[in-house]
């Protein structure tokens, strides 16, 4: 890595003026009405204004960011399209926020080798759209995909409602390029998937911008099944949904997707514009979606629906065109939307658990919701264990939002004493970084530390993110980074 240059003073006009260099002035935001928007991300309920907004178009864009934020002793944070729900791209200690949404180009398609290589600010959907006419897609789907960019997904290692047979994001990454945070460059992987040395593809992905900035990524791309078929199951309440889930994944069977949806999202759903027939009368519905060659689906599907009439299900239909399967998805993919009609604020858990505790922590899960006088609802990827219980609340009332966090908390650490974990795909950010101590020991979380140092040894990427404050000195005090060597001008 070359020598850091010496800090410069910390003045405000002086860190702009070197942001406008590097991406030019109508690129670089600044103005207090321009940082407002990005605040903060999905979860609202935490903020950090950022000293300015730069969107960079080209990799060279990102690195004399990088070199102006190095120079001035500034943080930097990169950004997708702020859907993020754990507060990951927020801007901690006045950091320059570099959204990468402008740098949105499909690089290459590479149709015989099934691979792709794409900017970061790429939209999820606009990808798989893009390559539909190869008959490809890219798997990992995330329900926010027509807004996320595939550089956030990178971050989080998202999954979606077709992880159960995919895989998260992680699966279908070949190589990354990497700005760090010395504003040189970095290429990791390799188009084969396969390389030597140690797997850094694998560190980056879910390492939630605090390794670097990432500027291109070669992903893996799928064939579009010959065959899909969707089934809507509708349930008496949500526990016999998870054990229907149980018996289909005890039976060995692999459905592309087994999503669970319960009865306060289907009214919300269904008094929305995502609304899709589903049964306001049942309890829960369970998605289960199944593809590759018909032949093999039929017998798949009869075992299911003899599952799911075992756990009492009162209906099973099958969608009976692409029409229907689709509007079944956009229901479901619309669900956190259509949940804006109850109350003003929604918070959006996300934790895992193993699938065979399902059905006992969900009724804990909903127990605590209902002895907080909590609104909670559930729609969750349930083939994957991953749970999102949803509290709808209006922070306005202090009172709500401190019952709101207290059920959070117990949410959480009741998914960890089943044997789960505290994130499934959302991430840590600045949310969970206090429950990080939950599921990692001081020795673990230290080795976490040692690898973020080896990219990052000041902290400057994404500071204050996934490691609690209170421990992780370097994060927090300034000395640990050599700052104190920059006098601060006002
Ligand atoms: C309605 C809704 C539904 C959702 N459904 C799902 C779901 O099904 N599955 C799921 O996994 N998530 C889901 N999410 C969460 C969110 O959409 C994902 O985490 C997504 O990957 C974030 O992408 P983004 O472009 O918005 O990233 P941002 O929110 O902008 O950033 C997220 C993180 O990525 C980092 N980052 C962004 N770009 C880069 C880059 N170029 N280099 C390095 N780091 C970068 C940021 O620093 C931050 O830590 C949902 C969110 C919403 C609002």
């Amino acid at each position: 890595m070359p020598a850091s240059p010496e800090p410069q003073p910390v003045r405000p006009s002086d860190l702009i003026a070197a942001l406008e260099r590097a991406v030019g002035s109508e690129r670089c935001l600044s103005r207090l009405e321009q940082l407002l928007v990005y605040e903060c991300d999905g979860l609202t309920l935490h903020s950090a204004k950022p000293a300015a907004v730069v969107l960079p178009r080209s990799r060279d864009e990102v690195c004399a960011v990088v070199a102006a934020c190095r120079m001035h002793a500034v943080p930097f944070v990169p950004r997708g399209a702020g859907t993020g729900l754990s507060g990951g791209a927020l801007a901690n200690e006045g950091a320059v926020v570099i959204e990468c949404s402008q740098m949105n180009r499909i690089l290459d398609v590479d149709v015989d080798n099934r691979i792709a290589v794409v900017e970061p600010g790429v939209i999820n959907a606009d990808l798989s759209s893009a390559i539909a006419e190869f008959g490809l897609f890219y798997a990992p789907d995330p329900s926010s995909q027509l807004a996320c960019t595939i550089g956030g997904n990178v971050a989080e290692n998202s999954g979606g409602p077709h992880t159960l047979k995919y895989g998260t994001t992680t699966n279908h990454i070949l190589a990354l390029e990497l700005v760090l945070p010395d504003a040189s460059v970095v290429e990791l992987g390799s188009p084969t998937g396969m390389s030597a040395g140690y797997d850094l593809v694998g560190a980056v992905v879910g390492s939630e911008g605090t390794l670097g900035v990432v500027t291109k990524i070669t992903v893996r791309l799928s064939a579009i099944p010959v065959c899909v078929e969707t089934l809507l199951a509708s349930f008496p309440d949500v526990v016999s949904a998870c054990r229907a889930v149980g018996s289909v994944i005890e039976a060995g069977l692999v459905p592309a997707a087994l999503e669970i949806i319960d009865s306060r999202t289907i009214a919300a759903v269904e008094a929305s514009v995502y609304a899709a027939g589903l049964p306001k009368e049942a309890g829960a519905v369970l998605i289960v979606e199944l593809d590759g060659p018909a032949v093999a689906l039929e017998p798949q599907i009869e075992r299911i629906r003899a599952f799911c009439a075992q756990h009492g299900a009162v209906a099973i239909d099958v969608a009976e065109d692409e029409q229907q399967r689709q509007r079944f998805w956009l229901a479901r993919k619309g669900a956190f939307g259509a949940m804006g009609r109850l109350a003003p604020d929604l918070y959006v858990h996300d934790a895992v658990v193993p699938r065979s505790r399902l059905p006992e922590v969900l009724e804990r899960v909903c127990e605590i919701g209902d002895r907080y006088g909590l609104t909670l609802s559930n729609v969750f990827h349930a083939g994957d264990g991953n749970l999102h219980p949803n509290i709808s609340f209006d922070r306005r009332d202090p009172d709500e939002l401190e019952r709101v966090l207290a059920a959070g908390n117990e949410i959480l650490r009741c998914c960890v004493e089943a044997g789960g974990v505290i994130t499934g795909e959302h991430g840590v950010g600045s949310e969970k970084q206090e429950y990080l101590g939950l599921v990692f020991s001081e020795a673990d979380m230290d080795a976490m530390k040692r690898l973020r140092a080896a990219f990052d040894p000041d902290g400057v990427s994404n500071p204050g993110k996934i490691f609690p404050t209170t421990r992780f000195c370097a994060e927090s005090n300034p000395k640990a980074r050599g700052y104190d060597r920059v006098p601060l001008v006002e």
